[in-house]
């Protein structure tokens, strides 16, 4: 029976459903609210997702061309994500649960990314790799079967969404930053800035494990702006795009980089990369042209996929069904959630 998908995690109010095997419909509202603001505001968020979350859910099941009456269970994200903003959600998918008398299931919003690659075909077997890159986080990880996830990598300080969104910012793009650095880093000179790698070196220069650090390729934006001087604001025009494509190459190739270490180590030959930077075309193109360089397969989700979207906690929902998995309607929101 289908399955009705709710995800209010962040700015993004989206409802998906699901059925037999396939997706049937996938909602998602944009919140303009936070335009003007260069991020995020919390309190703006939760606020639109309660005048948007009935109409979006609405929206779905008539896309879907499912009735309230023929759902099966309701799923939601519980976390990670902004507090206020989750309540919403799972308000709303526990009116549904109760209103229905459907089974609730809770999604963690990390665990919606890495199944993400299973909205739509080709899916990868299991085990495999998978690279999270979003707003917030930036994983690498081995997902196995029966949702065990073993940590092979992650950033020790910013996302690398996060290092697009400050870099965008310190060029004056507008929020969120990441699809205006790769539209312009499209027609950029990548090797106009030399900067320093995400990969961390380790002791006797063997790296740690995957390690990454993005803090110190912003802080190197920002210093290269700082010196400019007097004319800044016209070296910065001409040169925008000349700094976007060599922070994104900068990004990819230590990404990119990554992702080959650990498939040599583990000898897995199925590697996912997910999130919203997964929307990310240098990165896209970096890690196919990767795969058939080093002989692995990739999975990239479609980039409706990879930035925040219901239809991943849908499926994902799907997967813990059929593992005999439900909540009950005590089902609390968890804003500081790990994978
Ligand atoms: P998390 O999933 O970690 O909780 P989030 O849900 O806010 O965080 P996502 O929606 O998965 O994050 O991803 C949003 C991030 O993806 C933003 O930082 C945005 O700039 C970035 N992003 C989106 N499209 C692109 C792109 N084409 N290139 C680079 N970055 C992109
Ligand atoms: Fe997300």
């Amino acid at each position: 029976p289908p399955i009705l998908a709710i995800e209010t995690s962040c700015d993004d109010t989206a409802a998906a459903v699901w059925a037999g095997g396939a997706l049937r419909s996938s909602v998602v509202a944009g919140q303009r609210v936070h335009e003007g603001f260069g991020g995020v505001v919390p309190e703006h968020a939760s606020r639109a997702h309660e005048r948007l979350v009935v109409p979006t859910v609405q929206a779905a099941l008539r896309e879907g061309g499912v009735a309230m009456g023929d759902l099966g269970a309701v799923a939601v994200t519980v976390g990670p994500g902004l507090a206020g903003s989750l309540l919403v959600g799972l308000s709303a998918a526990k009116g549904v649960a109760l209103g229905a008398g459907l089974p609730l299931v809770g999604v963690n919003h990390l665990e919606g990314h890495v199944y993400s690659v299973f909205v739509e075909p080709p899916r990868p077997p299991l085990p495999f790799l998978c690279l999270t890159v979003s707003g917030g986080h930036t994983l690498l990880t081995l997902v196995e079967e029966g949702f065990r996830h073993t940590e092979l990598g992650r950033t020790r300080d910013d996302a690398a969404g996060e290092a697009f969104d400050k870099v965008a910012k310190l060029l004056g793009l507008p929020y969120p930053g990441g699809p205006h650095v790769d539209r312009l880093a499209a027609r950029g000179d990548a090797d106009f800035l030399d900067l320093p790698s995400p990969r961390l070196a380790g002791k006797h220069g063997e790296r740690p494990l995957f390690d990454l650090s993005f803090s110190g390729l912003k802080t190197a934006v920002r210093y290269w702006i700082a010196d400019l001087g007097g004319d800044r604001a016209a070296v910065l025009e001409r040169h925008r795009a000349d700094v976007c494509a060599s922070f994104q190459r900068t990004v990819v190739d230590a990404l990119v980089d990554a992702v080959r270490d650990a498939v040599r180590r583990t000898g897995v030959r199925a590697v996912a990369v997910v999130g919203g930077v997964s929307a990310n075309s240098g990165l896209r193109a970096a890690v196919e042209r990767a795969g058939r360089a080093d002989g692995f397969a990739t999975f990239v989700p479609d980039r409706a996929h990879s930035v925040d979207n219901a239809a991943m906690i849908a499926v994902t929902a799907a997967f813990k069904l059929a593992a005999g998995h439900a909540d009950g309607l005590d089902l609390g929101a968890h804003p500081a959630l790990a994978l």
